[in-house]
């Protein structure tokens, strides 16, 4: 067995039954025929993966690398390997004076899983600079391309999350990054930059995340454990009846988005332990391991934090992390 402690940022005690790390998606075709029939986790850097329990299965490390950059009249066209580190990727470009992600600096994990999750931050969503994403097909061993508009990006979602949940390995993102650039610093803390650069902007949102969330290197996590709800916006009238300072953000017509952070805090979570797992004191969103936490631990105080938002507020809280157990994904 393998241990995967360290492959995970929530950092539980758990093993696999094999690790096979995936240098290319031409070795990963040939590995396909081997996989048939039996169970297997495709692997990032673990930072949205908690491993509840040992696995029995191979868990299969993405460390596809190399970034590649084209430089066009109006844009920059990058090529970069799914196994390529996400923040690095960032402090990359914006040393090159390539300008776009820096709101997106310090998220954990590699470039092959940002865009499954369309992972966001400070107002910005990555969506917004892929062109497209290559993968390879589990089902029939295809090398495949999708364009940004094919990947359906929704909040925290895409098409890797629904109809290819389970079929995909992605090798290679091809992100297009405009050479105009525009601050995007309408959002919390970056509201009070004065007219800022984009390296500013980098180290704002740098400076904010190192105080406001735990560093996984430090203390177990996978940071935000749900995803903030999309509600109807009859539900969010009701709730401000009740409580006056719920807040919002518009998501369309008929929803509005609700800070999960403010439901589990209200409901008094914040600091509370089971075991070794602990709602953070300052993030009640972020759920860390003290080292001696287990996957029982986690479950039982997501399952109540859950729980008491559907009583208080009649809304569904649903995981963003991906929990695996022995044989495969779970809900909380
Ligand atoms: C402290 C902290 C802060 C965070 N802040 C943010 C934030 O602000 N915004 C945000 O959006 N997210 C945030 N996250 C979540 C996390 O950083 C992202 O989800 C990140 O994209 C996960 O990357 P990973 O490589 O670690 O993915 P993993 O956890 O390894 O994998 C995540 C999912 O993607 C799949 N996967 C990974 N790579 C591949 C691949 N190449 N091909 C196919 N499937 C693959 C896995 O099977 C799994 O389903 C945070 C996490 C932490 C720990």
């Amino acid at each position: 067995m393998y241990p995967l402690q360290t492959l995970h940022t929530f950092g539980l005690h758990a093993c696999a039954q094999e690790i096979e790390y995936i240098h290319s998606l031409a070795q990963a075709k040939k590995m396909l025929n081997n996989l048939a029939g039996r169970s297997y986790y495709i692997l990032g850097e673990g930072s949205n993966t908690v491993f509840l329990e040992d696995f029995t299965g191979s868990v299969l490390k993405v460390a596809i690398k190399g970034i590649a950059l084209q430089e066009h009249p109006e844009h920059y066209e990058l090529h970069v390997g799914a196994g390529e580190n996400w923040h690095e990727l960032v402090e990359w470009c914006l040393d090159r004076d390539i300008n776009g992600f820096e709101n997106l600096a310090l998220i954990p994990g590699t470039v092959g899983a940002a865009p499954i999750q369309n992972i966001g931050a400070y107002g910005v969503e990555i969506e917004q600079f892929i062109q497209s994403v290559e993968y390879l097909c589990l089902l029939t061993g295809e090398l495949k391309s999708l364009s940004r508009e094919e990947c359906q990006f929704g909040y925290r979602d895409s098409i890797f999350k629904q109809q290819l949940a389970g079929k995909f390995i992605i090798g290679m993102v091809k992100f297009r990054l405009a050479k105009r650039w525009q601050a995007n610093a309408e959002y919390a803390e970056l509201k009070a930059l004065d007219n800022p650069s984009a390296k500013q902007i980098f180290a704002k949102v740098v400076e904010v995340r190192q105080a406001k969330l735990p560093d996984p290197k430090k203390v177990g996590n996978a940071g935000s454990f749900f995803k903030n709800p999309i509600i109807p916006i009859v539900l969010y009238q009701n709730l401000l009846q009740r409580f006056t300072s719920l807040p919002s953000y518009p998501v369309d017509k008929q929803h509005v988005k609700v800070p999960a952070a403010w439901l589990i805090d209200k409901l008094g979570f914040k600091g509370k332990y089971i075991g070794g797992i602990h709602c953070h004191a300052s993030q009640p969103l972020v759920l860390t391991n003290n080292g001696s936490g287990t996957g029982e631990d986690l479950l039982s105080l997501a399952k109540q934090i859950k729980q008491a938002v559907k009583h208080e507020f009649s809304i569904e809280l649903e995981n963003e992390v991906q929990l695996v157990s022995n044989s495969g994904l779970v809900n909380v």
